[in-house]
């Protein structure tokens, strides 16, 4: 099956390909389609992780999957949140996320945060029936970066069970371990399910 993945993120598709490329589905990045960017409106992961497969969908003609995901700090009340690809402001930029993350939680010794990741699966545009699974992961804010692997905040979550970043995890287990991971895993679990 080829689904259009709402997202251009390399590290993103890398990360759900090896999961689905084993189960035959193919993944487009819509960028390769021509499809723009969908606008990020909402204040929860669900509703923008709908309208980003919705969107996809919609101007592509194929079934897609979208990934709405962020880092949510307790001590910031669940912040960046929906907000966590553009913290530090535009253009998006990593490591200048990371920075202000530093900065803004200073010496506090709450760090305990969560990875939140929401994907949902549509068949078309206007599919009323669109699965929906989500996934977090847990772990705490570091005070200064580890490890070179991953993407956006990685450096800073630290894995406690682990003694490790989740930049220092190698895919397979960042894969088995993190929030898009379970995510899709129980999305996979229902959409085969469904047929
Ligand atoms: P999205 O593309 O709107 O879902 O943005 C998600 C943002 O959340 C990314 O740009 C990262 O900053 C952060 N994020 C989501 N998942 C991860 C992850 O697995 N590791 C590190 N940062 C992540």
């Amino acid at each position: 099956m080829k689904l259009v993945l709402a997202s251009n993120n390399t590290k993103k598709l890398k990360e759900l390909d090896a999961i689905l490329a084993p189960l035959g589905w193919e993944l487009v990045p819509q960028g390769q389609l021509g499809v723009p960017e969908a606008e990020e409106p909402h204040c929860t992961f669900v509703e923008n992780a709908l309208t980003k497969a919705r969107h996809a969908s919609r101007l592509s003609g194929l079934p897609a999957l979208a990934d709405d995901s962020g880092l949510c700090v307790d001590a910031f009340g669940g912040a960046p949140g929906v907000l966590s690809a553009r913290y530090a402001g535009e253009p998006k930029s990593d490591a200048r996320n990371n920075q202000k993350l530093l900065v803004e939680l200073g010496e506090n010794d709450r760090r305990t945060a969560r990875f939140v990741s929401v994907i949902v699966f549509v068949r078309h545009a206007d599919d009323p029936q669109p699965i929906i699974a989500e996934g977090e992961w847990n772990g705490e804010i570091l005070s200064v970066a580890r490890g070179d692997d991953g993407f956006g905040y990685d450096p800073l979550f630290y894995i406690r069970e682990l003694d490790k970043s989740a930049a220092e995890l190698d895919a397979a287990e960042k894969n088995r371990r993190s929030h898009r991971g379970q995510a899709l895993s129980r999305l996979v679990e229902r959409l085969q399910a469904r047929h």
